[in-house]
């Protein structure tokens, strides 16, 4: 199998473009299209700061080896990670300790921050206490873990006064999440835009347009080292559900996953309203109501987040 643009052996057959990519060419493939989101996403100033969410999986392990090899080079922009540690044993460890070596690596600077240090208590410990269920959708593990991951993002960024958070969602990241809030009729949900606030950071997903197994190529032809043990709540959550049926689609029919990105997009570009924030009446931090969500579900399991 040669390559469409140079004959070199191809590493990878794009089915839903038609292309099949060298190495060379597939690798600025990636990086082309993670530079084409920041640029349509988020404008950075000289002397911004720009955190990476590090887990120290696959995805944000590519995140932030592409960003710095971005920004590398402009010295007015400085790229830190903040690695949250949920408390998951057996699993999470090993992933911050591989996010300390990468960051170590490329010399960022990393921010760890735990779930038992802000919220006084493990992911798992919140589980026992919750109760297993992956029918109610309210005591999924993975309902506690998104929650509180991103209370816990937004108020460290704010500290640390960072331009922007970069998450490393995925394209199919992105369409499992959109079938999920179609699924679920969970229209204000798709149509809402972040809030203009300054308790609020910017998010944004550099690797949004970059299917998940090309994001495993890429870590593993940069020779990044990553573990890819599946956490152990995964399995559990609504959104497993609909990613085996996805990917099921996705073979069946090549280029699923881009027309649902691109049809949402075109769906809401003009109907995405952006909210304004309260203050949540327990914590402080900023929501859509009057109790944010992160303290709503705390006090399921009657723990008061104050921070
Ligand atoms: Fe958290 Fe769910 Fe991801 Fe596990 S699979 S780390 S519980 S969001």
């Amino acid at each position: 199998m040669q390559c469409s643009k140079c004959r070199r052996d191809a590493v990878v057959q794009q089915r839903y473009s038609g292309l099949r990519l060298c190495e060379t060419h597939f690798l600025e493939d990636v990086e082309r299209k993670v530079k084409r989101r920041l640029r349509k996403e988020i404008k950075l100033r000289s002397g911004n700061t720009l955190a990476v969410a590090l887990s120290g999986g696959k995805d944000s392990s590519v995140l932030l080896y592409v960003l710095c090899g971005i920004f590398g080079r402009r010295r007015d922009i400085n790229i830190v990670a903040i690695t949250v540690d949920e408390g998951i044993a057996g699993y999470r460890p090993k992933y911050v300790r591989q996010a300390k070596k990468l960051a170590d690596e490329l010399s960022v600077d990393l921010f760890l921050f735990s779930f038992k240090a802000v919220f006084g208590a493990t992911l798992d410990e919140i589980v026992r206490a919750a109760g297993l269920d992956d029918e109610l959708r309210d005591k999924a593990p993975c309902t506690f873990c998104g929650v509180l991951r991103k209370t816990l993002l937004n108020r460290v960024g704010r500290e640390l006064g960072v331009a922007a958070i970069a998450t490393a969602h995925n394209l199919d990241d992105e369409a499992q999440t959109i079938l999920m809030n179609y699924i679920r009729g969970d229209i204000a949900r798709l149509l809402r835009a972040p809030a203009r606030s300054e308790k609020f950071v910017p998010r944004v997903k550099p690797l949004r347009d970059v299917p998940e197994e090309e994001v495993a190529l890429y870590g593993m032809l940069r020779g990044l080292k990553v573990e890819f043990e599946e956490c152990p709540y995964k399995r559990l959550s609504f959104r497993f559900k609909i990613l085996s049926w996805l990917n099921d689609f996705e073979r069946r029919h090549p280029g699923t996953r881009y027309s649902i990105l691109r049809g949402f997009e075109r769906l809401v570009q003009d109907e995405r309203r952006h909210f304004e924030p309260k203050s949540c009446e327990r914590c402080g931090e900023p929501c859509a109501g009057n109790i944010c969500q992160a303290c709503r579900l705390l006090s399921k399991i009657n723990i008061n987040y104050a921070p």
